[in-house]
């Protein structure tokens, strides 16, 4: 109830009403009404700051950070997926592949090293979610780190493969004649008795007793250095060297196929056994030399030979006759 006014009339020598002017009574009202609509705007404001309401927006906004964290939870199994295919993908390259091609293994922490220096994650930080951004950002980096030292790794054993395929190309590991024409298998490395002398001596190479004109093959892929009758006892004889210290000799030919500085590849036919030089009957004298020295031809086989023929020719050779020389 508003407050009734009075002044004094001295007219009537009486207070009287003081009427409200209808202007002023509108202005109340209407101050009324903006006060009440202020203070209730004011107080929604308010509202609208606390956790207590949300807006449609910031609610369709919640909902899509909800969907962001479930996708991350995804990418974060997902790379932890690839973690492990990686790791085990560097386990077999180091414990087999480096291993077969006598590599060293490349160690954890050179293959999960992370980087020093600078900090490269400033730009992340300051923000709600800095921390789990961050730690992926640098798993993500080290990934990626393994998945070029990895395929590093890959080039460089396909580079030693290339080289062990060569190399394997090059051992002389093929009998230099064909089994179906060896007469027999005569003499073996060692100590042997001298067929001119009778005496005991070391037999350097094993003899592979064939009719003269046998045909006779490179045991391994290499060049011909020398082919020819100037090298005493050997007689006509074909040296192969085939790198990586090997060396091959055929002694006691009765002629070429091959000529000096040839390039010849494992199976090729050379020349034709004989019985020139130091020989007591037709065979060839067979050697190999592995950086300088002579070693046991015996060893070098498998390629062409079964499991039987092998044990057979293992128990000839090692019967210690008379080498034919
Ligand atoms: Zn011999």
């Amino acid at each position: 109830m508003s407050k009734v006014k009075y002044y004094y009339d001295p007219d009537t020598l009486s207070y009287r009403k003081i009427e409200p002017k209808k202007s002023r009574k509108y202005r109340n009202i209407s101050l009324f009404f903006l006060g009440s609509f202020l203070s209730g705007f004011l107080g929604l404001i308010l509202l609208l700051n606390t956790n207590l309401v949300n807006t449609p927006r910031e609610l369709s906004l919640a909902r899509e950070v909800k969907n962001y964290e479930l996708q991350f939870e995804l990418l974060s199994k997902k790379m932890e997926q690839i973690e492990q295919v990686l790791a085990n993908i560097e386990d077999r390259d180091n414990n087999i592949y480096r291993l077969y091609f006598e590599a060293n293994p490349i160690p954890e922490e050179q293959r999960r090293a992370g980087f020093g220096g600078v900090n490269r994650y400033k730009s992340l930080e300051g923000f709600n979610n800095s921390e789990m951004i961050i730690a992926t950002t640098k798993r993500l980096d080290i990934i990626q780190k393994q998945m070029v030292i990895q395929s590093k790794s890959l080039d460089e054993i396909t580079k030693l493969a290339e080289e062990k395929e060569k190399l394997l190309a090059a051992i002389p590991a093929i009998q230099p004649i064909k089994n179906e024409d060896l007469t027999r298998m005569a003499s073996g490395y060692g100590w042997r008795s001298d067929p001119f002398t009778k005496a005991r001596k070391m037999h350097w190479g094993m003899d592979f007793t064939s009719p003269k004109g046998t045909p006779v093959y490179a045991s391994g892929d290499g060049k011909v250095i020398r082919a020819d009758n100037n090298s005493s006892g050997y007689g006509k004889h074909i040296r192969i060297d085939h790198g990586y210290g090997y060396l091959s000799l055929y002694g006691h030919l009765s002629q070429y196929n091959v000529k000096r500085n040839q390039k010849v590849k494992r199976g090729d036919l050379i020349g034709f056994v004989g019985n020139t030089g130091r020989s007591e009957a037709p065979h060839l004298h067979y050697e190999v030399w592995k950086d300088d020295q002579r070693i046991n031809p015996i060893n070098f086989y498998y390629g062409s030979l079964s499991a039987e023929e092998f044990e057979n020719m293992l128990k000839y050779a090692n019967q210690e006759n008379q080498s034919l020389d």
